[in-house]
């Protein structure tokens, strides 16, 4: 695919070919925080509201390593515009999210960063009535649509509950040609809400012509990689993991599930989704998750909700790049106590133990 962008610019699949690709995700939770964007419907009118917030965060996230800049439609369908009674902001919505997201992949100095269409999970989807089908199908067109008239270099369909409605998001997506990261959102029961376990749902999403499969959302590092080495053991596609990056466990396997007992007085004592800080990984913990994952052969990363800039930036330097935000990774040894410049007052650095 070409960009309006300046210079050669690679796509998906060539980059993937070369070494890791990383998209970074998460921008309903991190606009929820910087407060712009309401936790609950979780509905993007931001790209409408603040365009120049959303702009904002993107510049963050390439500027911390991302190759992809993923247009914010996630949840800009027109099942929650209905929910919202917002639906004429449908298309214009959408129409701006791509925009703005164009606007910044095209913005670096280099190679321009891939620009990523996205549709996600409807929450219509009833097994095996056909009815909805006809009715997600339409919705999935309609924004696939406009990501291609938007200049998309890519698609992400993504946190999937159903094998089957990723398999019609993927069959959408494969019309138009473009490159298909399609991947799976893992509850606590370990499979899909079909009952496919991760590895048998992405095989079939391999199989129906999907470029990348995998896992993102819904699980942290530790109990979203065990699934996604099985996903890479069945499938010889590239294989996508965008954990949330939370510490989850094997009792509270999802964010959802997650609970904090150092605190009583979070509403309805269930941390998700505003709550979670206390669970939330460091950044060291996601540069030990991005090693790992890319040793067992996954090399398209990412983090989801909850991710921001300096984990995205950790995950970079973990694949051993050096993005721009990296000139200010920490630099201990200048630390009024714990630093080591002979310049140092011995007054301070041997005062660290009562620090
Ligand atoms: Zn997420």
């Amino acid at each position: 695919m070409t960009s309006d962008g300046n210079g050669a610019k690679r796509g998906l699949l060539e980059r993937l070919a070369e070494g890791p690709v990383i998209c970074a995700e998460g921008y309903l939770f991190e606009l929820e925080s910087r407060g712009y964007l309401q936790a609950g419907g979780f509905v993007p009118e931001v790209v409408l509201e603040f365009p120049e917030a959303v702009s904002q965060l993107h510049r963050e996230f390439v500027r911390a390593g991302s190759d992809v800049v993923e247009a914010l439609t996630y949840y800009g369908h027109r099942e929650k515009l209905r929910l919202i009674g917002k639906e004429d902001l449908l298309e214009p919505l959408n129409r701006n999210a791509l925009a703005i997201a164009k606007d910044v992949a095209n913005e670096a100095d280099g190679e321009p960063a891939l620009l990523a269409g996205n549709i996600c999970n409807t929450n219509l989807y009833v097994l095996d009535d056909s009815k909805t089908d006809a009715v997600i199908r339409a919705m999935f067109e309609e924004q696939v649509g406009w990501a291609v008239e938007g200049g998309a270099d890519m698609i992400i369909a993504e946190t999937f509950s159903y094998t089957a409605e990723a398999l019609i998001a993927l069959d959408v997506i494969k019309q138009t040609g473009l490159p298909a990261v399609v991947t799976m959102g893992l509850h606590r029961e370990h499979v899909t809400r079909e009952g496919h376990s991760a590895a048998d749902s992405c095989k079939m999403l391999e199989d129906a012509g999907a470029d990348v499969v995998g896992l993102n959302c819904m699980r942290g590092p530790a109990t979203l990689l065990p699934f996604v080495k099985q996903v890479r053991e069945a499938v010889s596609c590239h294989v996508a993991a965008l954990p949330v990056p939370f510490r989850t466990t094997e009792a509270e396997p999802t964010f959802q599930s997650l609970r904090d007992p150092a605190c009583n007085c979070i509403p309805g004592d269930r941390p998700f989704p505003v709550a979670l800080d206390p669970m939330t990984c460091n950044r060291y913990e996601i540069g030990e998750f991005a090693k790992e994952a890319y040793d067992a052969g996954v090399r398209y990363l990412g983090i989801c909700c909850g991710n921001a800039p300096h984990h995205t930036r950790q995950m970079a330097e973990a694949l051993g790049r050096r993005p721009p935000a990296s000139r200010f990774s920490p630099d201990m040894s200048k630390h009024f106590a714990f630093g080591t410049d002979e310049s140092l007052l011995a007054e301070n650095t041997q005062y660290v133990d009562k620090l």
